[in-house]
């Protein structure tokens, strides 16, 4: 039973069920026969408190995790809440991480996201640029929380032979995402300020900054594809990526990226909005650029399927009605 790979009957542990990244993954495993999903709402386990995290362990004993529970969001709400956002991951990961050495989890997965990397690293950005430069400021309490997670990951492999790797997507979207502009990410940000501009008959649209920063997006559902990819592979190719002297660390991206404007005046296009983009440049721009190097995962045999143009649509669909019901 050992080190083997997941299979329809393994109880997997998805943290954060309910977000944008464990609802997706929760709906491939379940379309993938998976019967054995353990799932808890935050109000049912506080993934903060060690001790309840310790109880629901040793109650459920599951043999894989996916740790999708975080706190994340865009820009504004990083640079407003850094205290938040440092301390509630590095809480959440240390007690879930902890909890899969301490009752012998056979694979771990921990998500992140590609702002770990240094502000000015080069571009496309291999896993081994982690921790070569300084970080982007708006975002450097979570993404040194991560790093600490990766870097945990890491040091059970080392010393206790574990097998826990960290997944770092680059910028998610998709159904169910959080779409209140003082907390999402810029493309939920954007979907909703076309479609309200567009219901509303008003003839602009505000994007953040000047534009020309460049991010690269990766549908919710081929992340989760890439999730359940890595949770089945094969042990002896599952450890090529836990080699001692690395970092246990992949990314995960379609490795093409757009500026904010392209990708503004793509939303324009799919919702057939006319009006005009104003760009306030006196919000942060961020990271200039951020396109993860994915040869990794394309070298192990897996690419994502959905591009931007369909996922904004699949999106847009899966969102639209929310938007009516909250008044815009
Ligand atoms: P980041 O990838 O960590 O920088 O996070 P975001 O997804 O929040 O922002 C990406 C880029 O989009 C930044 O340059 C923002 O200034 C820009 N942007 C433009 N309009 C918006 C918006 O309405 N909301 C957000 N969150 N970002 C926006």
């Amino acid at each position: 039973m050992k080190d083997r790979a997941m299979h329809a009957s393994s109880s997997v542990f998805v943290a954060g069920h309910r977000g944008l990244v464990g609802s997706a993954i929760c709906r491939r495993l379940v379309a993938g026969g998976y019967k054995n999903l353990v799932l808890r709402t935050r109000a049912e386990l506080d993934l903060t408190k060690r001790a309840a995290v310790w109880e629901f362990f040793a109650k459920q004993r599951p043999e894989y995790v996916v740790l999708a529970a975080a706190k994340v969001g865009g820009i504004h709400a990083n640079d407003t809440y850094p205290a938040d956002f440092i301390s509630e991951n590095l809480l959440i990961q240390s007690n879930v991480i902890d909890a899969c050495f301490e009752f012998g989890v056979q694979r771990l997965l921990f998500l992140g996201s590609s702002c770990i990397y240094p502000k000015l690293c080069p571009q496309p950005i291999r896993e081994e640029y982690l921790l070569t430069g300084p970080l982007e400021p708006t975002n450097r309490p979570y993404a040194i929380a991560k790093i600490a997670g990766i870097e945990q990951c890491w040091a059970y492999n080392r010393q206790y032979n574990t097998k826990f790797l960290a997944a770092m997507p680059t910028n998610l979207y998709g159904p169910g995402d959080n779409f209140d502009l003082h907390r999402s990410h810029v493309l939920p940000a954007l979907l909703r300020k076309v479609a309200t501009a567009r219901a509303t008959h008003s003839g602009h649209v505000e994007v953040w900054g000047t534009g020309t920063p460049r991010r690269e997006f990766l549908y919710s559902e081929d992340l989760a594809e890439a999730c359940v990819f890595l949770l089945e592979m094969a042990q002896d190719r599952f450890e090529t990526l836990l080699d001692k002297d690395h970092a246990p660390l992949v990314n995960i991206g379609v490795g093409e990226d757009v500026t904010i404007r392209e990708l503004a005046e793509l939303i324009c296009r799919v919702l057939d909005y006319q009006g005009e983009l104003v760009f306030d440049s006196t919000q942060p721009d961020g990271t200039p650029r951020k396109l993860l190097d994915v040869s990794r995962m394309r070298a192990l045999g897996w690419k994502p399927r959905i591009g931007l143009e369909e996922g904004i649509q699949r999106t847009y669909a899966a969102a639209k009605d929310s938007f009516v019901s909250a008044g815009m």
